[in-house]
């Protein structure tokens, strides 16, 4: 496989872009090797400017639930484009929008778009901070909140990737007000709780975490945190930026019977474009500018091409039985791992919920941080070169979880099974 023109422009690269890239786990840094740069993307496939093709189970980090440039979402694009791309007034997508996530999460009541879901998560504990008056959060280990100062404390994989779990550059005042525990951990949380729950004003997770490979919850540790919060006064809010749209249309807290106070989405509900947005009970979003003392704003949020392509993808998982497909996919992939593995012979750990999962080089069951850090790190690093190697294309790090879209089919699982023979052998 040639990979020429991908080499020639990594190397251009270096030289204008910090480490060549514009988000650090696309570097490749964590399995050796340079990143193949796209051409372009269909359906389930990735192009390299080298034209070798790739069955992508990344799939933009969650984003192209339906598979890269579908029709509904260009379609959907076209139309917006010949309307302007930004009006910096109100429009009617946003309403539509909103409208479309209220309806399909009972605990979202009222919702503001933004344009990641760094900007999502950040403006929640600012809401939350407002509201409660209160300064302290409490946050999981392996969980990824985007970029975001206060949040970026153990957070998974892009720190846990170029190892160092902590940022330079945050101040020590602002880490100290949060609080990190470990998932799934109930004994810890609730001491926590016990001990200064009067003073925290935020919990904030993944439901499933997934930026830390994937990490499934235990229902009793997720009611634990819905009543200590409510007892507590607390906001408990859902980091539904991988989840929310992906799992359901009701999102993680939809399957786990759970009703958070805020969430945050971003990836699925933009189709493909930067997009985020938070949402929840009417009585604490009432707190934003303009109502409330509780300021939040940008320039592009709510933008006309981010929601017609959203909204786009959303109705078309919605019209086409989207998640119950997706599952079936999920489920007739982790098959093709699983008897993969059977026939190597090979004990590794393997997570999966409807259209995400990861393989982890572990015989260690996974229900929290310590246990992903068994995972052999070198087998990974093999295994991922030899699927490229194969055509096909899991996240460039053991700490990433990989993702299905409608478009994955018969054909690329047939691809994936010899990929996987060989990088399992
Ligand atoms: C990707 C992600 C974010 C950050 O979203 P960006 O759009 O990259 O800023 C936040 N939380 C979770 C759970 C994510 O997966």
């Amino acid at each position: 496989m040639q990979h020429t023109k991908s080499n020639e422009l990594f190397e251009q690269a270096l030289k204008r872009i910090p480490g060549g890239v514009n988000s650090p786990v696309r570097a490749f840094r964590a399995v050796g090797g340079n990143p193949f740069f796209a051409q372009s993307a269909k359906g389930a496939y990735l192009h390299d400017v080298d034209g070798n093709a790739y069955v992508d189970y990344v799939c933009t980090w969650g984003p192209s639930i339906l598979g890269h440039a579908s029709e509904p979402v260009l379609g959907a694009l076209r139309k917006a484009l010949e309307a302007g791309t930004s009006f910096g007034v109100p429009g009617p997508l946003e309403v539509e929008m909103a409208e479309r996530i209220c309806q399909s999460l009972p605990s979202v009541e009222k919702v503001r778009m933004c344009n990641s879901g760094t900007e999502a998560t950040m403006s929640c504990l600012r809401l939350a901070r407002g509201y409660t008056k209160r300064d302290r959060i409490i946050k999981f280990e392996g969980c990824y909140h985007g970029h975001v100062d206060a949040l970026l404390v153990k957070a998974g994989s892009g720190a846990l990737t170029l190892g160092c779990p902590d940022s330079a550059g945050i101040p020590a005042a602002v880490a100290a007000d949060t609080i990190c525990l470990p998932f799934n951990d109930a004994a810890a949380f609730q001491k926590v709780m016990t001990e200064m729950g009067d003073t925290i004003a935020a919990v904030i997770l993944e439901p499933v975490p997934a930026n830390a490979g994937l990490i499934l919850p235990d229902p009793d540790f997720l009611k634990l945190l819905r009543t200590e919060t409510t007892r507590c006064g607390a906001v408990l809010i859902f980091d539904e930026v991988m989840t929310g749209f992906r799992l359901a249309r009701g999102g993680a807290q939809e399957i786990l019977g759970i009703k958070p106070d805020l969430s945050a989405f971003g990836k699925v509900i933009g189709g493909g474009l930067p997009v985020g947005g938070f949402g929840g009970r009417a009585d604490i979003m009432d707190w934003l500018a303009p109502l409330g003392p509780v300021y939040q704003a940008g320039t592009l949020s709510g933008n006309p091409l981010a929601m017609a392509a959203g909204i786009a993808q959303l109705e078309t998982l919605f019209k086409e039985d989207g998640f119950a497909r997706l599952e079936k996919i999920g489920a007739a992939l982790e098959n093709v791992f699983q008897s993969a593995l059977k026939k190597c012979g090979r004990p590794c750990s393997f997570t999966r919920i409807g259209s995400m999962f990861c393989l982890y080089f572990t015989e260690q069951p996974i229900r929290n941080l310590e246990d992903v850090k068994t995972a052999d790190l070198e087998a990974f690093r093999k295994y991922f070169h030899v699927m490229l190697e194969n055509n096909v294309y899991v996240p460039p790090s053991q700490f990433e979880t990989c993702f299905l879209s409608l478009a994955h089919g018969e054909v690329e699982l047939e691809i994936t099974a010899k990929a996987l023979a060989k990088a399992l052998s």
